[in-house]
């Protein structure tokens, strides 16, 4: 067996944290290769190292001093290096860091020095190989990340390799440059060792026990999802779920590898398995709830619509000319409804009202705002009856009034659309009547 164990900024933040994540590798000789994120935020008003990087790198590029900013970053490595009693300097590295931010090597590479860094940490902590990510990751030239090259190369540079460290992040184009993923793209590089090495687990240690099935914010101390699909996951993500980078998904799911989300200040908890498929059932009928707040309604209506060809053609073309990407468009026999972001959408209401005149011709073009959309997303909801019904009696209930509903062909989300001062009461009622009576 082989697993790849990644680990996040707030797991790394301190020599304390880099102790906990010593047990959890070595309880567990299959926990070969190591992918760690920059040290994170040891409480809520500390500043990541990775922020930190981006910050001085940034007084680099205008030609300013940026010695004290830098200094404040070497001595968050030197103190987990001193509370772990490493016999490692970090001297030379740090010299090398300098002369390339007076060079300006770039954005990518300054932010990318955090995992790199700690990296070098993590490997003489743990006595595993090191492996510069620049070396084994690649991007193509228009950046887009080149998964097949990465694949090749990296799993013939692991294949003999007993126990490495591979830092999370970044990786470089064909000529060296290093070149980083969106934040939080450390999860990304986890996944993308755990395809090389056709791992049985990517294990993705963070600081919550697995994934909630609402947001916390929303009700305090929700239940933990036990087992979610990767397209369940992709649907809450889209809804706002952010435990993991969204794109981490892809290389792991190409091999069939589960994901499993673990608490490194909780190893004991079993966290949350992301699976291909599953004959496991959810807990609680549904998996998950999420929703955005902040989207117009466009409604549009027509006499004897539904008789004309190319009417929704027209109506969405009117959208793409201003660059706006709809949501949802749900449609009667004389209306077609197009949901769309309100902040994208604002300041182009009156062109693209317009357009809509001059192509699609309507009756009546009449615009909602301050909405918001909630997904309830269960591959359970294909095989149980009265799944909406009871969604919308717990909203009817709560006297929230519902705007829209599109429920997708496969049967894995039921969209509902209430005002954006509904939302909260809206989710409650949701996880109520699924969640909270069933515990
Ligand atoms: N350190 C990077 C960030 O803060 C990447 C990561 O942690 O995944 O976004």
């Amino acid at each position: 067996m082989s697993k790849v164990v990644k680990f996040g900024g707030s797991s790394l933040a301190s020599a304390e944290q880099f102790e906990k994540v010593g047990k959890i590798i070595r309880a567990d000789k299959d926990r070969r290769f190591v992918v760690p994120s920059a040290p994170g935020k040891r409480d809520a008003k500390d500043t990541k190292v990775t922020d930190m990087l981006y910050g001085c790198y940034a007084l680099a590029e205008e030609g300013k001093d940026f010695k004290a900013e830098l200094k404040a970053i070497k001595e968050r490595y030197q103190g987990i290096i001193d509370g772990l009693k490493l016999d490692l300097s970090l001297e030379e590295e740090f010299k090398i860091v300098e002369k390339n931010f007076k060079e300006k090597a770039g954005k990518d590479y300054a932010a990318s020095r955090g995992e790199y860094l700690n990296g070098i940490i993590m490997a003489n902590y743990l006595g595993y190989e090191f492996i510069d990510s620049a070396t084994v990751i690649f991007f193509k030239e228009n950046g887009e990340f080149d998964s097949e090259k990465t694949n090749e190369i990296l799993s013939e540079r692991l294949k003999d390799c007993k126990a490495a460290v591979v830092p999370g992040f970044y990786g470089a184009y064909e000529d060296g440059r290093v070149k980083t993923f969106s934040r939080g793209g450390s999860d990304i590089t986890g996944s993308i060792v755990a395809r090389a090495i056709k791992a049985d687990v990517y294990e993705n240690w963070t600081d919550v026990s697995g994934i909630l099935v609402v947001d916390p914010r929303i009700i305090p101390n929700p239940a933990a999802i036990e087992t979610i699909t990767y397209r369940e996951l992709r649907e809450l993500s889209y809804m706002g779920f952010s435990v993991l980078h969204e794109d981490a998904i892809f290389p792991v799911r190409r091999e069939g590898i589960p994901i499993n989300i673990r608490n490194t200040n909780a190893p004991e908890d079993n966290g949350t398995w992301i699976v291909g498929s599953t004959c496991q059932k959810s807990k609680y009928v549904i998996t998950g709830i999420a929703g955005k707040k902040g989207f117009c309604s466009i409604n549009i209506e027509k006499d004897m619509m539904n008789a004309e060809i190319g009417f929704g053609r027209k109506v969405l073309q009117a959208f793409e000319d201003n660059g706006i990407s709809f949501e949802h468009v749900p449609s009667g026999i004389d209306t077609m409804t197009v949901f769309v972001h309100q902040d994208e959408f604002m300041h182009k209401e009156q062109q693209v009202v317009a357009a809509l005149h001059r192509l699609a011709n309507p009756d009546v073009i009449d615009i909602e705002s301050d909405l918001a959309l909630i997904a309830v997303v269960g591959r359970g909801m294909k095989s149980t009856r009265g799944v909406s019904g009871r969604i919308f009696s717990a909203l009817a209930h709560k006297n929230v009034n519902v705007k829209m509903i599109d429920q997708g062909s496969s049967e894995l989300n039921i969209i509902i659309g209430v005002t954006n001062d509904d939302f909260e009461i809206a989710i409650k009622a949701i996880y109520d009547i699924f969640v909270e009576s069933q515990l």
